[in-house]
């Protein structure tokens, strides 16, 4: 069979993803690849379809139990023989693997790097076919990465120990220092580096400013009823907090963070994955080894201290492809917040650390298109003026007419103040609050005391960070006093005009994005319902993720094609003979009951 009947077999796709075929091709004739992809980029059947087309097994090195267990699950439901030797497994399921190896019946074998390098298992695969080495989640053998495992390390070896053999890299790590370490820990002989865009586009990115969580929150749920996503927040008991608000309001949601014992948060876990709780709220602690390929929704309550952990934790929504949204709320509180945490690092990391939290403060004030300015932090360009997916380019967020004036009254009231307050009295002279501190100092008296005082507070506020993160003025000291920079000097000659955001009111005819529109076209959405309850059925059944049955591009192929016959069904995408062996006789009813 060659790549595209198996593509077609086994999973019932019908095109490869960009650079796929490339990766597939480069092992297929023997040589060594990195292959970098963003999340949901389709890394894994990079190295299951080789996997299938050459001779022997494929072993596949990868970090994490519950990573490979998905896998597995998955390759399984699709009909492949693939299996996993790992610490969770009892010695009884072990002695069977050892059988299948033995046999030569596998196709994919999954380990964990130290597995793989112990004296006695190498020894059993002296006397086996091996087709090629799959490396998946490969950053983890740099310490550049973002999680470097000291097993990774030893994989070294590998190259020496089985010279002929083609060794595969995966990663979704961006940065060239991580990838050239891969080459160089991992020995690659010439290895065809594949690079592919880290642009997500199915990602709609919103930033708001922060007001009132619970209800800005309910306004995201809203538009997802009964669909999965993660709310993340700074603190653990932001955590509780929030999720017993949901529930309050009729949510299905559970908590989790590092605090919690490991029972209930694997439980936690659990629930979400298997689509018995909605909503998982989280600290940071949650999302590392979760493939659920459907997370329609991800919130930060709070800022996050990089644009790195902004990418990462985003990330985990829409990796079936299909539109999902992300919002950021944030407040100037936040970057207060991790600022003081860096006062406990040393001189260099400070710095760092300083620079990254300044770059993702620049970019939740900036009015820039969100997609254009994660990929250029990443070293990218966006080869479209409109990512058509964040809320600058769908026209939800406006720039305001008369910026060059306002500004100027931000900043000469600043002056005005001996450059000696923070943003938050700042505003409050400038919209002309009676507060008790302002009578004393008799800042009631300045000429720029109510200047703004058509607009309220919050607004004034906003407007400050905005003049902020675009560097004219400067936060100073404990208390983040306002400070003009030399580009601030400039706006208050009229020689530099800053840009203004001014939220539009909630509007109900909010603009549908492209790519959700496309991917919900023709769909018959009660249907789609109907088929949803059935996959929650089969999966439950077979105590699998409901996503590992179909994902949600298959079910809602399945509820625009509405096919009633196995030939017809074999048209899904996603559905390969395998799964339409299983589950095609129960799907086939529901959607005949349905248009009879
Ligand atoms: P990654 O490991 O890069 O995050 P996955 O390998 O988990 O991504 O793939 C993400 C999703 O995309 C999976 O549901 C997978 O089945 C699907 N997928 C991968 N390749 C294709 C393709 N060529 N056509 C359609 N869907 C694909």
């Amino acid at each position: 069979m060659n790549k595209f009947e198996i593509l077609k077999k086994y999973w019932g796709y019908d095109s490869f993803r960009p650079l796929q075929e490339e990766a597939i091709e480069s092992i297929l004739q023997g040589r060594d690849a990195i292959t970098v992809l963003p999340t949901g980029g389709g890394k894994s059947l990079c190295f299951q379809v080789p996997a299938m087309a050459l001779d022997g097994v494929t072993l596949v090195v990868s970090p994490l139990i519950s990573l490979m267990k998905d896998q597995v699950d998955a390759l399984n439901d699709c009909g492949i023989f693939a299996a996993r030797l790992d610490s969770s497994l009892s010695y009884e399921d072990q002695q069977e693997v050892f059988q299948q190896i033995y046999k030569q019946e596998l196709k994919l074998l999954y380990l964990a790097p130290e597995r793989l390098l112990s004296d006695r298992f190498l020894e059993t695969l002296s006397n086996i076919n091996i087709s090629f080495i799959a490396i998946d989640e490969a950053h983890c053998v740099s310490i550049w990465g973002h999680d470097f495992r000291p097993e990774y390390r030893q994989l070294g070896q590998l190259r020496k120990l089985f010279p002929d053999i083609p060794i595969g890299a995966y990663t979704a790590t961006a940065t060239e220092q991580v990838r050239d370490d891969i080459a160089q820990q991992l020995k690659l002989k010439d290895p065809n580096m594949l690079i592919g865009s880290f642009d997500r586009p199915n990602l709609i990115y919103k930033v708001q400013s922060r007001k009132t969580v619970i209800s800005q929150v309910m306004e995201v749920l809203e538009r997802h009823p009964n669909e999965s996503g993660v709310i993340y927040c700074i603190r653990r008991k932001d955590v509780e907090s929030l999720c017993k608000q949901l529930k309050k309001n009729g949510i299905k949601a559970a908590p989790y963070h590092a605090g919690m014992a490991d029972e209930k948060r694997k439980k936690h876990q659990d629930q979400f994955i298997k689509e018995k709780v909605d909503v998982i709220v989280a600290t940071i602690a949650f999302g590392m080894g979760i493939d659920k390929s459907n997370v329609r929704f991800i919130i930060h309550t709070g800022m996050p201290k990089s644009l790195e952990h902004y990418q990462q934790e985003s990330g985990r929504a829409g990796r079936d492809g299909l539109e999902a949204e992300c919002t950021l709320l944030f407040g100037g509180g936040d970057y207060g917040i991790w600022k003081s945490f860096m006062n406990e690092l040393g001189d260099k990391a400070k710095d760092i650390a300083m620079e990254k939290l300044n770059s993702i403060y620049q970019f939740c004030n900036s009015g820039q298109c969100k997609h254009q300015a994660i990929l250029k932090y990443f070293g990218q360009e966006l080869d479209k003026d409109n990512c058509q997916a964040c809320d600058v380019c769908l026209g939800e967020v406006e720039t305001i007419n008369d910026s060059l004036t306002i500004s100027q009254k931000i900043l000469s009231c600043i002056i005005r103040l001996d450059q000696q307050f923070g943003a938050s009295y700042t505003a409050m002279v400038l919209v002309g609050s009676k507060d008790k501190r302002i009578m004393e100092y008799q800042h009631d008296l300045l000429s720029t005391y109510g200047l703004l005082s058509d607009y309220p507070k919050q607004t004034v506020h906003d407007w400050t960070e905005q003049l902020v993160s675009q560097g004219y003025i400067k936060k100073v000291g404990e208390y983040n006093i306002l400070f003009l920079t030399e580009t601030g000097v400039e706006v208050l000659k009229g020689n530099q005009t800053p840009k203004l955001l001014k939220p539009k009111e909630k509007s109900k005819e909010r603009k549908v994005s492209k790519i959700a529109a496309a991917s919900w076209e023709n769909v018959d959405k009660d249907l789609f319902d109907i088929l949803r309850k059935h996959r929650a059925n089969l999966a439950s059944e077979k105590n699998v993720p409901p996503f590992i049955i179909f994902a949600d591009t298959s079910l809602r192929d399945m509820a625009r094609l509405k096919p009633t016959t196995k030939k017809e069904f074999l048209q899904v995408h996603g559905v390969g003979e395998k799964k339409c062996q299983q589950y095609g006789k129960e799907m086939l009813e529901a959607i005949k009951e349905y248009i009879s």
